[in-house]
């Protein structure tokens, strides 16, 4: 039915000419994106010569070996998260611009744009996405704004599928569809594999209200024309998104689902989300169990299918249609738990949750190595940069030193990601935090935003330094002075002129490392030793193994409370020792009703130490101590908490040279 819709809107067909060479250089494609032949099989038939130059020859003669072993290595740990996420998906914003004007997107007074230095190059981009597939990327979507807009877009996609050879397996673009119909053709001979197609209403002047722009004809022929070229069996994923608004497009939901009647099409309904500008309440949201019970009155039998464990939505099927529908309920059901994803925005800035604040600059240091300048194509090749991602991912298996750029690069992805939060905020906190709009997700930073700010960002420049050359200037010397140098070496988290910086350690070598803390929770009245005391109380055995794990935690989140501590250092043991000590009657009054002692000994493999960890370790156990105990003796003094040991590293072994006793 959709089909026989989207046509009779007057879509054009592709001639069967056109199709049919396709559909004949799809067919290698297809088997080279598989899960295990995308990296054996470099398509050379089919790259563009003006596409970016890709991975060297030497590399290439030696690509299928060696894509064999990545696949078989353990996930980047710079792509693994504190709670074990794998990120292996990449969104890229590849522009601010676009030429529809959303309701629930763009801001209403519009936005203001980038100055086209700050935005990354093609160069650039391709050169992130190689380093990024060369940890474990198997999946990069382009995004925007709207990325068809991007003049270069189809070389650049070029340049990005070129990157199977290293093991990139799906090259995807969201897209508002209205000028997708020009350019499918050479996407599609690029490598393009999946289209996510945002379409909110089928009413050509609903379409004109919620986009503020006709052009509901161009986005239907840009479906034709994808349907078709499956037909001819070229296999690109098609996804609708469909942004639901109520009193504005959920009358329509029901017409969206039956365009699956007799099409292989998942229409993906979304629940509105809260972005900076677009006026989102939440009586303007129609959520998902809303969305349900409407499709349920005209279609009972709708079934839920099983999911894949990364997908964002949640699927189900009306019985006999060849189409899906699925639920994206950012707002009602997070689905953080699996996220793998990650997002670069079109400034360079990494950002881990599309509704998390923080982000980190990639482009500052990535223009290190051309005086903080654009880099061009020329500047790409003279600086070999494909090349030295190749060899940074090699080095990094073989456990050799991975040179400085790269490594810079890799530290910084890795702290970001070690960052990202269990889950993203729910109803009632997303609708007052501060983000982007959703079109720069992509783009702009804001002044006066509680955000965290990397020393490499140079972000909080940016919020000011739109309008004028001098302020530009000015905050861009700023921010680069903040840049890490050489540290004092005395007080190590300063820089010479005095800026506070976390120190840089990529040229550390990697060495077991150990450090012990302790330290004491004294009581101030008899009730806790009696209850704790052997044989005597209820809740002894969880006060001790709840300081135990409250230890470990607190060690493995360290870098979490103390500004400058290294993220993802690698632990790998945290032993905490919680111990009941008797009251001394005499010679020592804080000892006069006795005390919990505390030993935490932290292990690591990496390149700092290990001693804030083991510190955080004890005063994690001990506060637990405290909160466990606080109602029989509110006048506990949690005290000594010192280092004892270190172990490892250019220092060496350190003890602490007056034993207190444990
Ligand atoms: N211009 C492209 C497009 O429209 O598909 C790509 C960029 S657009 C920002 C990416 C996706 O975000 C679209 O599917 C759009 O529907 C969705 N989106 C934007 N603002 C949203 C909001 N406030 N709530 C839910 N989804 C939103
Ligand atoms: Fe443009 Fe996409 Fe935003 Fe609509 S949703 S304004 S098409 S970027």
């Amino acid at each position: 039915m959709a089909e026989c819709l989207l046509r009779r809107r007057g879509a054009l067909s592709p001639s069967l000419a056109s199709l049919s060479r396709i559909a004949v250089r799809l067919h290698p494609r297809r088997h080279s994106t598989s899960a295990t032949a995308a990296t054996a099989q470099p398509n050379d038939g089919i790259r563009s010569t003006h596409a970016y130059p890709a991975t060297p020859s030497p590399e290439k003669a030696s690509s299928t070996r060696w894509s064999a072993l990545r696949s078989a290595k353990p996930f980047s740990e710079f792509l693994t998260d504190t709670f074990n996420r794998q990120h292996d998906y990449l969104r890229i914003s590849v522009t601010e611009r676009c030429n529809l004007r959303c309701l629930y997107c763009m801001p209403e007074e519009g936005i203001q744009l980038s100055p086209q230095p700050r935005l990354l190059t093609s160069p650039e981009i391709v050169y992130l996405s190689s380093l990024f597939v060369s940890q474990g990327v198997t999946k990069i979507r382009l995004t925007g704004g709207e990325p068809t807009v991007r003049k270069d877009i189809v070389p650049l996609m070029q340049s990005i599928g070129n990157l199977r050879r290293d093991g990139l397996r799906e090259l995807c673009l969201t897209t508002n569809g209205i000028s997708l119909h020009r350019k499918l053709d050479p996407m599609v001979e690029a490598g393009l594999t999946g289209i996510n197609l945002s379409l909110d209403t089928l009413d050509p002047f609903q379409y004109q209200i919620m986009t503020r722009r006709k052009g509901l004809d161009a986005v239907l022929k840009s479906i034709n024309r994808v349907l078709e070229m499956n037909r001819m069996g070229a296999g690109i994923k098609l996804k609708i998104n469909c942004v639901v608004m109520r009193g504005i497009n959920d009358r329509e939901i029901v017409p969206f689902v039956e365009m699956g009647r007799d099409n292989p099409i998942e229409i993906r309904f979304i629940e509105y989300m809260p972005f900076d500008g677009n006026k989102w309440n939440e009586g303007k949201m129609f959520s998902y169990q809303e969305m349900l019970a409407v499709i349920r009155e005209k279609y009972p039998s709708l079934e839920k299918m099983a999911d894949h464990k990364n997908d964002t939505s949640k699927t189900y099927q009306v019985p006999g249609f060849q189409g899906r529908v699925g639920f994206i309920t950012s707002m009602t059901h997070n689905f953080c738990g699996t996220c793998n994803r990650l997002r670069i925005t079109c400034d360079g800035n990494l950002k881990v949750c599309l509704f998390g604040n923080s982000e980190v600059s990639l482009r500052d240091v990535v223009r290190k190595a051309n005086n903080g300048e654009p880099i061009d194509e020329a500047v790409l090749e003279e600086l070999q940069l494909l090349n030295t991602v190749q060899t940074a991912a090699r080095a990094s298996d073989n456990g050799d030193l991975v040179n400085p750029r790269e490594r810079e690069l890799l530290d910084i992805i890795g702290m970001a990601v070690k960052r990202k939060k269990a889950k993203h905020a729910g109803i009632g906190e997303l609708e007052n935090m501060k983000n982007r709009p959703m079109i720069l997700i992509g783009g702009v930073s804001y002044a006066g935003q509680a955000r965290f700010y990397h020393q490499h960002s140079t972000d909080a420049a940016e919020a000011h330094a739109r309008s004028s050359t001098n302020a530009d200037r000015k905050e861009k010397a700023e921010a680069e002075s903040a840049l890490p140098t050489a540290s004092d070496p005395d007080l190590p988290h300063l820089t010479p002129s005095q800026n506070v910086h976390m120190t840089q350690i990529s040229q550390k070598t990697v060495t077991p490392r150990q450090a012990t803390a302790t330290g004491r929770v004294y009581f101030s009245n008899s009730r806790p030793w009696d209850s704790l005391r052997e044989g005597q109380g209820t809740h002894k055995g969880d006060v001790y193994s709840v300081a135990r794990i409250a230890g470990i935690m607190a060690a493995k989140r360290t870098p979490d409370v103390v500004p400058l501590c290294h993220p993802g250092i690698g632990i790998t043991g945290v032993e905490v020792d919680v111990k009941l000590l008797e009251p001394v009657a005499e010679g020592d009054e804080k000892m006069k009703y006795g005390a919990v002692s505390i030993k935490a000994t932290v292990d690591c493999l990496g390149r700092t130490g290990v001693e804030m960890e083991a510190m955080t370790a004890t005063m994690g156990a001990a506060l637990t101590v405290y909160d466990m105990l606080k109602a029989v003796d509110k006048g506990m003094v949690i005290g000594g908490v010192q280092l004892e040991e270190k172990k490892g590293g250019k220092s060496g072994h350190w003890v602490r040279e007056r034993e207190i006793g444990h």
